[in-house]
């Protein structure tokens, strides 16, 4: 007799975690099952983003910064810092405290709310029926009315450059370097690329960046990107753009990378070298031939605009669908599901969607950039705000980057945010909010932010789209 629950959740990550505790919340008797196993080989909970991805990232991009500016920065505020030294060794192993703690408080949380847990791995059937394996080999069948996938994602690999175990690595792999290359190449220009790739130029090595696309940061608002590209390439990273890899050779502890580009073919020798070039949803093992669930062109779960699949009953959310795979757009997608599963009618809104790239300065967006309305050829104005003008930049000595709010023309409604300079991971909050309520540029503008704070950017860029920014001079637009 198969052991029957209202929604079986496959899948512990952000998406998976978030789905389950709350339609246990809602009173539906709620199972999830997750086949995680730590580096020592024990369960553990919170899937990509707990365990190798968003936090073990931060933990070291917060770390190396703080590095970096005590080596850096510091004599500029009459800080004397001598004799800095790192500790790779004690950097990681609090990485790895801080994983530990929160892949541990998910268990918590599970059992504080009364979901049920299978540690091991899921295959789903026809009918919401789930074959579950455990890590020792023990089955068990289990019976739903709702299914919710949420089984991630995992890296692309490039065939030119097979991940070995310590000189080609992936980005788990570069979470987990045992002390500071003298050279490090990272494969990618993108998000993880630019991350790790500062992680490792903050802390003494010389980073080199192969990216295919002539265009750095293509997603990002241009001028966003321009301001960026020139901020990394201050702080020593060498980002070569247009540089295709064709294959890798490892010789003794060293790997040669061999790559062509507009002047030809060439090569460089790392001592360690990151494959970041993307990441591809995860289904392997999990469909069986009777699931009904079915799968887009390129992998990913097909699904509709409410996360249902092709199966009645089976729901699939996070980085198996399509969309941006960011952990927060999983667990919206997670809550509408169970919640539409429990009576309610929330809906995931796919235009105010924020994204971070937490490299120093920290690029952040919501909306859409002036590249896709142009492209669309939709009429909008902008307003934008150097943070070298902001008062409490100056007193933080990082005075770096800008804010730009760009408005519909005729409306004002706010159309996108684009952000680079400090903590900018955290102001692209209130845009989000703004563009949430349907907030025009002139609501902003209206609206009181404390002072001195880099908040005050925001409302000096909403100013600015009406010419009428106070700390800039601004085109005069209306009266
Ligand atoms: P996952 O987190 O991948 O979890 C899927 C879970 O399902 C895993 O535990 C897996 O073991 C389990 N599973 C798979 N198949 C089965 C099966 N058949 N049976 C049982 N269990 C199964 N995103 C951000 O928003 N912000 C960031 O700062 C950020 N930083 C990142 C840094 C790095 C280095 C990386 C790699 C990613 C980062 N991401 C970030 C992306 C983020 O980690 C993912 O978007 C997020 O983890 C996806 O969540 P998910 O729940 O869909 O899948
Ligand atoms: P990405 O898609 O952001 O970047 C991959 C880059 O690699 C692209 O610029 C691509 O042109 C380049 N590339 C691909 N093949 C190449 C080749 N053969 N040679 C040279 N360059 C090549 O992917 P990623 O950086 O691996 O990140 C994966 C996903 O993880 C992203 O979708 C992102 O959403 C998520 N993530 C998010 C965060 C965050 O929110 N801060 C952090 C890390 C990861």
């Amino acid at each position: 007799m198969a052991t029957k629950f209202d929604v079986i959740v496959i899948g512990a990550g952000p998406a998976g975690y978030h789905a389950a505790i709350r339609a246990a919340q809602l009173g539906l008797k709620t199972a999830c099952i997750d086949k995680w196993l730590d580096s020592n080989d024990k369960p553990a909970y919170g899937g990509t983003c707990l365990n190798v991805g968003c936090i073990p990232s931060k933990a070291l991009l917060d770390a190396s910064h703080k590095f970096s500016e005590a080596k850096n920065d510091f004599a500029d505020i009459g800080i004397i810092s001598k004799g800095l030294e790192i500790d790779v060794p004690v950097m990681i192993a609090r990485k790895d405290t801080i994983v530990s703690n929160l892949t541990k408080g998910v268990a918590g949380l599970f059992k504080a709310n009364g979901v049920t847990t299978f540690e091991g791995t899921a295959i789903l059937h026809a009918g919401c029926s789930v074959e579950f394996t455990s890590h020792k080999g023990d089955k068990e069948s289990l019976q739903a009315d709702h299914i919710v996938i949420a089984t991630g994602s995992v890296p692309v690999e490039i065939p030119p450059c097979p991940i070995t175990d310590d000189l080609i690595v992936d980005s788990t792999g570069a979470l987990d370097l045992s002390a500071v290359p003298k050279r490090l190449g990272v494969i990618g220009a993108g998000v993880i690329g630019l991350e790790l790739g500062s992680v490792w130029n903050r802390l003494g090595s010389k980073v080199v960046v192969l990216e295919a696309l002539d265009e750095f940061l293509p997603l990002v608002d241009a001028q966003v990107a321009r301001e960026a590209l020139k901020q990394f390439k201050k702080q020593g990273m060498d980002i070569r753009l247009g540089a295709r890899v064709t294959g890798a050779e490892v010789k003794g502890k060293k790997v040669k990378v061999l790559y062509s580009d507009a002047e030809g073919e060439k090569s460089e020798t790392f001592d360690v070298l990151v494959v970041a070039v993307g990441r591809k949803p995860y289904t392997q093992d999990l469909l069986a031939p009777d699931s009904g669930v079915t799968l887009d062109e390129r992998g990913y779960i097909y699904v509709n605009d409410l996360c249902s699949t092709d199966a009645p009953g089976v729901y699939a959310v996070g980085d198996v669908v399509r969309g941006p795979m960011l952990a927060h757009k999983g667990m919206e997608e997670g809550l509408m599901v169970v919640e539409r599963i429990a009576g309610k009618k929330p809906l995931v809104n796919y235009d105010c969607v924020p994204a971070v790239v937490y490299t120093h300065p920290e690029i952040a967006w919501v909306g859409k950039s002036e590249q896709e309305l142009k492209a669309n050829g939709e009429q909008y104005v902008t307003g934008s705000f150097p943070m070298a003008a902001s008062g409490r930049a100056m007193a933080a000595n990082d005075t770096v980057g800008l804010i730009k709010v760009i408005a519909d023309a005729q409306t004002d409604r706010i159309l996108g945010v684009h952000m680079i300079g400090a903590h900018t991971s955290e102001l692209i909050a209130e845009a989000v909010i703004a563009m949430e309520f349907g907030a025009s540029a002139e609501d902003l503008g209206l609206t009181m932010f404390a002072h001195p704070t880099l908040s005050e950017g925001l409302h000096e860029a909403a100013l600015a789209v009406s010419g009428h920014a106070i700390h800039v001079v601004s085109k005069k637009r209306k009266k």
